[in-house]
């Protein structure tokens, strides 16, 4: 055990360092990038190492895994971010467990949420998953879809809407990496200067970037990076 978690307050370190040394060159407000650290296929030890070292929010990609480790991890005051596709018989789970649910894109799904968010907990906080690259098969609603989608949850009690997030493709160069994290500004961007049904949402999170790309979406102005292997190490190593 002892082997397996050593690694994770370093590798923290240097996570941080890396969203530091981003914010400065990339001209943005120091501290205005938060990190969440994706936790899924990682034990439960390695998330009470990041903890100790003062991480607090965690990324989770699938309900069973999440709920173990949120059993395991009970004592401890995290912050849960539901990352994963969302199944239609996992939206009690999420509503209940789940501070943040990151990859929200289906009306049908938002409506659940919102209507099984329990009652004495603040409104379900969440971002609408874009696909930026238009892959068929790929989680996420088309930019052209997503003000419409916006406009409809609107209404929706339970649910808080902040902000939109993506997952692209791993591209090759800096350039090409900022490209679609662009998009997903200029997105928001237009989404939230348009008065939609007299709907105002500001939209603040822009929840993009991972451990091989986060520069290039804290330079397109990401506010939330999620980053997994760059603080747990590989999936594969136990
Ligand atoms: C796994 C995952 C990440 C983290 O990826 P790393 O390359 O390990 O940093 C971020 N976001 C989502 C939605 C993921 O599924």
């Amino acid at each position: 055990m002892i082997r397996l978690t050593q690694g994770v307050p370093a590798r923290l370190a240097a996570v941080r360092a890396r969203i530091r040394a981003a914010e400065d060159r990339f001209g943005r407000e120091p501290g205005s990038v938060a990190l969440l650290a994706v936790s899924k296929k990682q034990e439960a030890a390695k998330l009470r190492a990041a903890f100790a070292a003062g991480q607090t929010a965690f990324g989770e990609s699938y309900a069973q895994e999440a709920a173990e480790k949120m059993g395991a991890l009970e004592t401890l005051r995290v912050q849960w971010h539901f990352i994963g596709r969302i199944q239609g018989n996992k939206t009690r789970q999420i509503a209940e467990r789940f501070d943040w649910v990151h990859s929200l894109c289906d009306l049908k799904h938002a409506r659940r949420l919102s209507e099984q968010r329990p009652a004495q907990l603040p409104p379900l906080t969440a971002c609408v998953q874009v696909n930026l690259d238009l892959e068929p098969g790929r989680a996420g609603l088309p930019p052209a879809q997503v003000a419409d989608f916006i406009t409809a949850c609107a209404g929706l009690p339970r649910l808080k809407l902040v902000g939109l997030m993506a997952l692209p493709a791993p591209r090759e160069d800096e350039a090409a990496r900022r490209r679609p994290f662009r998009a997903l500004r200029l997105l928001r961007d237009r989404i939230a200067t348009g008065d939609r049904a007299g709907v105002t949402l500001p939209l603040p999170v822009l929840s993009m970037g991972m451990s091989a790309d986060l520069e290039a979406a804290i330079a397109e102005g990401a506010t939330i990076v999620r980053v997994g292997t760059a603080v747990f190490g590989s999936r594969d190593d136990g």
